[in-house]
Formats: structure tokens, sequence, C-alpha cells
């Protein structure tokens, strides 16, 4: 399986990154390595200088597919989660001024935390709003209605690059609210108030 990212995706946490809005999904790659799930403890890497955290939408991808157009785009993944895309942001923004790739700041282990997934017909049509709190503190929030990019739009866009296979998953971007995370921190994450992910930080 792979992690397709997409990135800047909310127009305020471009800014707040002091990104531009892009007019096409920004996206990236991490390998199954990257993948923390069942609740598991993250160990802060003591390389790589401050971890952000940044909560986002996960979707499952269902079935084998390229070229997908956006109409059937919502065929193509059944159940729906909160993960958080850790990110090296100190040495994202070095890479990102030398003009250099991101991985090494995007993809290292255990970088793409998955918390509990839900078929997606048990959520509410409409929009959703995902929340972030740190040892019980709102951290981030946002909601879908503000995303740049669609679901379907991100799925029909990959599509045209990559095969998409069953059990890929795809990390739809974060909204403002980034921070560094510290040992002892505990991250909780809620969907329309549903509570996704809980996982410490050591
Ligand atoms: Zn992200």
């Amino acid at each position: 399986m792979k992690i397709i990212c997409v990135g800047r995706n909310y127009a305020d946490h471009a800014r707040e990154l002091k990104n531009d809005v892009p007019s096409s999904p920004v996206i990236f790659l991490k390998p199954d390595t990257a993948l923390l799930k069942d609740g598991k403890p993250f160990y802060l890497p003591d390389h790589l200088g401050e971890i952000h955290h940044e909560l986002e939408i996960v979707l499952r991808i269902c079935k084998n597919g390229k070229h997908i157009s956006e109409k059937f785009a919502p065929d193509y993944y059944d159940q729906i989660g909160l993960g958080i895309d850790f990110t090296a942001r100190t040495l994202q923004n070095e890479l990102k001024t030398k003009g250099l790739p991101w991985e090494l700041a995007k993809a290292f282990d255990s970088s793409a935390v998955l918390g509990d997934l839900v078929p997606k017909n048990e959520l509410a049509a409409g929009n959703w709003e995902l929340e972030l709190f740190i040892n019980d503190e709102p951290r981030q929030h946002g909601n879908t209605a503000d995303m740049l990019f669609s679901f379907n739009h991100i799925i029909s866009f990959v599509s045209r690059y990559f095969s998409l296979r069953q059990g890929d998953l795809i990390y739809t971007g974060t909204p403002a609210g980034v921070g560094p995370v510290r040992i002892g921190d505990r991250l909780v994450g809620k969907l329309n108030g549903k509570q996704l992910l809980d996982f410490e930080v050591k």
C-alpha cells in the first residue's frame, strides 16, 4: 500500500506557513513504513528538529483504479478516519529553501499516524468538522467546507498520475493551528464530535 498526502488544502493553513494558495493539489507520498496505528505511541525522533502535528481526514481506497473521473470517485473510498501527518518543520523549511524534495521531513518512520476508520456511510452527508486536542486543549479545528480541493477532486487528480490500489490511504490536508509536539503529549482527534484518534508522544 501507499500513503498519498495533500499539502496546503486549507487556505488558512497555507497562509500560516506563508505559502501561496495552490491552483492544483500539492501531492507527496509516504512509504508504508511511515504508518503508525492501533493507538501505539509516537516516539519523538531526536535528530529531526521540531516535529509538527498536522491533523487530517484520511480516506481508505477500496478498489483499484486509474484515471478516475470525479463523478465516480465516491465509489473508490469506503472508510474515513483521522490521522496525523507528522512533519519535521525545521528540516522541511531547509529543504524548501534549497528547492529540494520534502521526503526526509515528511516520510520518516511513524510519520503517518492513523486512528480508527469508520464506514463513510456512517457519517452524515454534508460538511465534516475535524478537531485536535493536545492534553485536552483545543489546538486545531477545521471544516471540510474550507478545503480547496474536494475528496473527489483529489482522488480524480491523483489517479491520473498514480494507480490507486485497494488499501491505499489518502491524507487530505490540514487546517490551521499546526505546531510542535513534545514528549508526554496526548493527542486526541475528533471527527464530527466522534473520537477517532488517541495516542501519546513518548
Ligand atoms: Zn499535511
